[in-house]
């Protein structure tokens, strides 16, 4: 989450989280502590200056009323007066004019007569018919009386009227005594109590505004809530527009029996404005505050950044290979003892690392002398088998360039006949890790080469680093000189199997022969034959042509005999003397074959003056068919052989005889 936000702010150092922090952490207390205290001193605000308002109208209330009691009761003692009841008109003109003098608070006054005309006048000229007016009514019902703001008759002014009905001592209504009070000096009782913060305006029942006002000129009506519920006897604990469309708190008082309404209203702007004031000035110190532990954090995060900017440069200096960097201790020696072990483990750690990397070239040196200087050839491949490297060495045997090999197959490069058998070999590499090869390898010049390799697979989780390591040595000769002797063996065996003189099989080769065949035919309970057969009068052959070509004669009788039978199993028994050994061939069958083979010589015809049966090379067989037990030998069957051919030698050769047993 947190990152998110560092991401989203674009903060990546640590500094610049440290400062993002506090500065979360200031706005956030600041907030959390500022927001009970700005609504209950906003509360607390408005209460104190509804109370102070309430205070104020109350001692309003109690002067304005008191204020009309004594200028009531001033109109009601001039009415009082004897001269006044007694229509003594001289003495009274003297009497008010001298109370006139020494007052200032009423206009004039006036006394008005039974008829309703005024007889004296302080402020104007008597004769003047008031009788239309309300308070000359209430007088003559013998009311004192005091009037709302009227318009002067005589001064044009607003003025209020405070009258008393004037009775003679029988009784008898004669008039009445008013004063007329300039609604000024009404204005100035009530500003006594006003200030520039306060206003307070008086108003009759019928909203008519009576003093001077901001909300209206005098004679104007009103038409504000708090009118309309003072009305109704409700109270108004709301702020409310006035018709100058000031947002103002207000209070009411009625006043003169409920006839005035004394109207208290504080601005809106003026209730809160010390309080914005003080906020204000809160911020302000808060600000100031947060300056100062701002500064004061950088200089703490530059001390923990310090530190780590060393090991940053550190690592910077690790990046470009130089690891013999360190930290100076001493010099860090004062710092808290975090950054000290800090400094410490980096440089242990560097140390490590140092030495670490100093084997690794060291062991990467001997390696790559290793691989240089090998005469065998060292590879490296990738999981599928492409070349990576190549030593010197390779390069040399297989005559290739870099770009010619690495990078490609190495299949491609290996004979056809041997990728099978690469193929088993990758398969068992990759499940058991190391295998043995011999394969070819074809060089640039199109020859193949012989190799050995040894090769490793090191696995690594991510298939795309896994590395075969191969290391390949030139056995071409080797596998020349193996060649060569598996030539001279067979040539060995050869000779040591074949009659020189006629290239068909010895004497040796019978004597194994007759004993493996003796086997079979015992294992499978089957006949055995054999032919033993011997050129007639051979010494006198010898002796008459000589032994080169009595040689040639044993070369001819050996061919013609061995190319007629169908078997490889004709041998030279030894001088000029042949066998052959018949495999599951039955006594019957075996005379067949012996008659034939004599055949076939005697229609070789090869002359043979010294014989003393015919005059060209003829042969005697003997034949012995046997079949053969596991307690019986093969010489049984030779014995046999031989001894029909002594049979067929004295019967006259040129003949065929079997034996029996
Ligand atoms: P028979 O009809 O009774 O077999 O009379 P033979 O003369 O053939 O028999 P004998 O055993 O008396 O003579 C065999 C002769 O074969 C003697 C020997 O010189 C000759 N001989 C044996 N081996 C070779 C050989 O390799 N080359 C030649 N040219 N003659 C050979
Ligand atoms: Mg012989
Ligand atoms: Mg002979």
């Amino acid at each position: 989450m947190f990152n998110s936000i560092y991401k989203l702010f674009k903060i990546p150092s640590l500094k610049g989280r440290l400062r993002f922090w506090f500065i979360c952490f200031i706005v956030l207390f600041v907030f959390a502590a500022s927001i009970p205290f700005i609504i209950l001193e906003k509360q607390q605000r408005r209460d104190d200056v509804k109370i102070d308002l309430e205070n104020m109208l109350n001692v309003q209330q109690l002067a304005i009323d008191t204020w009309l009691k004594e200028r009531m009761m001033t109109i009601r003692s001039l009415a009082e007066l004897p001269s006044i009841k007694g229509n003594d008109l001289e003495k009274s003109i003297e009497i008010f004019d001298s109370f006139d003098k020494n007052q200032n608070e009423f206009e004039g006054i006036v006394f008005v007569n039974s008829k309703g005309i005024t007889e004296i006048d302080t402020s104007g000229t008597p004769g003047l018919d008031v009788s239309d007016r309300i308070y000359f009514e209430q007088a003559k019902i013998g009311n004192s009386f005091i009037t709302d703001v009227i318009i002067g008759k005589q001064s044009k002014k607003p003025i209020i009227i405070v009258s008393a009905p004037v009775y003679d001592k029988k009784m008898n209504f004669q008039g009445l005594v008013f004063g007329s009070v300039s609604i000024n000096t009404v204005n100035q009782v009530l500003k006594q109590f006003q200030d520039g913060n306060r206003e307070t305006y008086l108003v009759d029942r019928n909203g008519m505004i009576i003093t001077e006002s901001r909300q209206g000129t005098i004679g104007e009506r009103i038409e504000t809530d708090i009118f309309e519920n003072a009305l109704n006897g409700k109270y108004i604990d709301q702020f409310y527009k006035t018709s100058n469309g000031d947002s103002v708190m207000g209070s009411y008082k009625w006043v003169h029996h409920n006839q005035w309404l004394i109207i208290g209203e504080v601005n809106k702007k003026t209730i809160y404005q010390p309080f914005y004031n003080m906020v204000l000035y809160f911020a302000g110190i808060i600000f100031l505050l947060i300056l100062i532990g701002y500064v004061l954090m950088i200089a703490v995060s530059k001390k923990i950044e310090q530190p780590i900017q060393r090991v940053l440069d550190g690592t910077k200096r690790f990046s470009i290979g130089d690891w013999s960097y360190r930290l100076d201790l001493e010099t860090y020696q004062h710092e808290i003892r975090e950054f000290h072990e800090l400094s410490a483990n980096f440089n242990n750690m560097a140390s490590v690392i140092e030495s670490h990397i100093a084997s690794i070239a060291k062991s990467e040196e001997r390696f790559r002398t290793i691989t240089e200087y090998s005469s065998d050839m060292i590879t490296i491949h990738d999981a599928n088998g492409n070349y990576l490297y190549v030593s010197p060495a390779g390069k040399e045997i297989l005559q290739y360039d870099d770009h010619e090999i690495l990078g490609h197959d190495s299949y491609i490069f290996i004979h056809p006949d041997d990728r099978e058998q690469i193929a088993k070999s990758h398969e068992k590499l990759l499940k058991d890790g190391y295998v043995v090869s011999t394969y070819r390898i074809k060089r640039k010049d199109n020859e193949y080469i012989w190799f050995e390799s040894s090769i490793k697979f090191m696995k690594e989780q991510n298939e795309e680093d896994s590395r075969i390591y191969t290391i390949s040595r030139n056995i071409t000769e080797r596998k020349l000189v193996e060649q060569q002797l598996k030539e001279a063996n067979k040539l060995l065996r050869e000779l040591s199997t074949k009659d020189g003189l006629t290239g068909i099989w010895n004497r040796r080769s019978f004597d194994e022969r007759i004993e493996l065949e003796w086997e079979k035919a015992c294992e499978n309970n089957q006949p055995l034959s054999l032919i033993m057969l011997d050129i007639d009068f051979f010494k006198a052959y010898n002796d008459t042509y000589g032994h080169q070509r009595g040689d040639d004669c044993l070369k001819e009788v050996a061919n013609a005999i061995s190319n007629a039978c169908k078997l490889d199993t004709v041998f030279r028994y030894g001088g000029e003397e042949f066998a052959m050994i018949l495999p599951k061939i039955n006594e019957g069958k075996a005379k067949i074959v012996a008659e034939n083979t004599r055949e076939i010589v005697e229609k070789l015809n090869i002359p043979h003056v010294g014989s003393k049966i015919e005059n060209h090379v003829t042969i005697s067989l003997g034949t012995a068919t046997i079949i053969p037990t596991k307690y019986g030998s093969p010489l049984q069957l030779i014995e046999a052989a031989d001894k029909a051919l002594y049979q067929a030698k004295q019967d006259g050769r040129n003949c065929v005889k079997s034996y029996y047993q």
